[in-house]
């Protein structure tokens, strides 16, 4: 079976009895808090060992965020290989014609002039999301 991320949670999901759909919804708001909850744990966890380390506790909690965010993103119905497909089209853009990019002096990278922001609505829209 194919071992990307959105299918290993869904199969847990799946397997442990936690919500699962397949279009984007509304869902009611005590499990919508919940899931930003355990995101907001997770997280966290990434904060205490991001500079101290060790490496293997990093690479963890760093797992444990994206599982824990295509689990929210299923529960919710929401397809986020395609977001992140969309998200990616729109980073890629930062990169201009002549292969430059523009830098804040911290380096982070700007958005140039041809950058073209994300529709990430637009992606929900295709996955079937009614209320857009
Ligand atoms: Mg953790």
């Amino acid at each position: 079976m194919s071992s990307s991320p959105a299918d290993l949670v869904r199969q847990f999901h799946l397997a442990v009895g936690l919500d699962a759909r397949s279009t984007p919804t509304e869902i009611p708001a005590p499990l919508a808090a919940h899931r930003g909850e355990l995101l907001a744990e997770e997280a966290a966890e990434v904060a205490e060992v991001s500079v101290s380390g060790p490496l293997d506790k990093l690479a963890h909690e760093l797992a444990d965020v994206v599982y824990v965010a295509y689990g929210t993103a299923l529960v919710h119905g929401i397809d986020l290989d395609a977001v992140i497909a969309e998200i990616h089209r729109s980073n890629m853009t930062k990169v201009g014609p002549d292969g430059q990019v523009a830098r804040r002096a911290d380096g982070k990278v700007l958005k140039g002039e041809h950058y073209e922001a994300p529709d990430v609505s637009a992606v929900l829209r295709r996955q079937g999301w009614a209320d857009a």
